[in-house]
């Protein structure tokens, strides 16, 4: 397996506030990869911190054979790093296609163009036109990740994809995950529904106060290591 994400020792602040604390974190090519974790857990700075969106010069991320630690977020992006931001964050005054389109100005060349992300969100095609704000929360999800997708990324990253939609929405949109990893992108999700995380994971990460609490394969962890990992219960909690 070439790596293709290696964290050491990542650390994280906001101020005098330590957010992460010695963070050793991987994904290979062709993963998927979930973080699981409660709120206020770090996921999210973790994932700020490697797209450039957190200071972190001086320390050790490789991306892609190269230390982007420090590096600015655009040109982190350049190199195949694209972040599906919690919230969704369209362009309300763009239709779908518009959105979308964004999402490849400039980018790598690769095998993601409107017609493939059509194909694995058939939902957005009858919305093409549509202006982003006149679709549900799940269909504007599916731009969202569209859009990232179009870039052409090495390493797509999903921040809490299934916040506040309904399971089935939720299930639509992770029947997309296998498609994305047929055309060789790498995934990393953050996810608060802990089922759907082991479900589409090949590892999962759990974050506990800034903290890697506990990782490895779907099947080699129990429920009770996860509870323990998540809120920090105790053995019969
Ligand atoms: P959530 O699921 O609620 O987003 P999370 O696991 O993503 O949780 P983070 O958002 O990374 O957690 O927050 C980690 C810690 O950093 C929390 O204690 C949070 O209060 C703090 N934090 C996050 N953003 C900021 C900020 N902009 N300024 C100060 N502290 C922050």
């Amino acid at each position: 397996m070439t790596r293709l994400l290696e964290t050491q020792a990542l650390e994280a602040f906001y101020g005098d506030f330590q957010a992460l604390f010695g963070i050793d974190f991987t994904v290979d090519e062709g993963e998927t990869v979930a973080i699981i974790g409660s709120n206020g857990a770090g996921k999210s700075t973790f994932l700020r911190a490697l797209t450039g969106l957190r200071p972190t010069k001086g320390q050790s991320i490789e991306f892609a054979g190269q230390s982007i630690a420090g590096m600015a977020a655009d040109r982190i992006h350049k190199l195949g790093l694209a972040m599906v931001p919690e919230g969704r964050r369209l362009f309300p005054s763009l239709t779908v296609e518009e959105n979308l389109l964004i999402g490849a100005s400039g980018h790598r060349a690769g095998p993601w163009t409107l017609k493939q992300v059509y194909e694995i969100f058939p939902d957005l095609v009858s919305k093409r036109r549509n202006p982003g704000t006149a679709l549900s929360g799940g269909q504007q999800q599916m731009v969202a990740i569209g859009r990232a997708l179009m870039s052409n990324p090495r390493l797509l990253l999903c921040d809490e994809i299934s916040l506040g939609l309904a399971p089935k929405v939720i299930k639509d949109i992770y029947q997309a995950v296998p498609r994305i990893r047929e055309n060789g992108t790498s995934i990393l999700v953050v996810e608060q529904d802990v089922g759907q995380a082991l479900a589409v994971a090949d590892r999962i990460y759990c974050f506990m106060e800034g903290r890697v609490s506990l990782t490895g394969t779907p099947q080699s962890v129990t429920r009770a290591q996860i509870a323990r990992a998540y809120f920090g219960m105790g053995e019969d909690a």
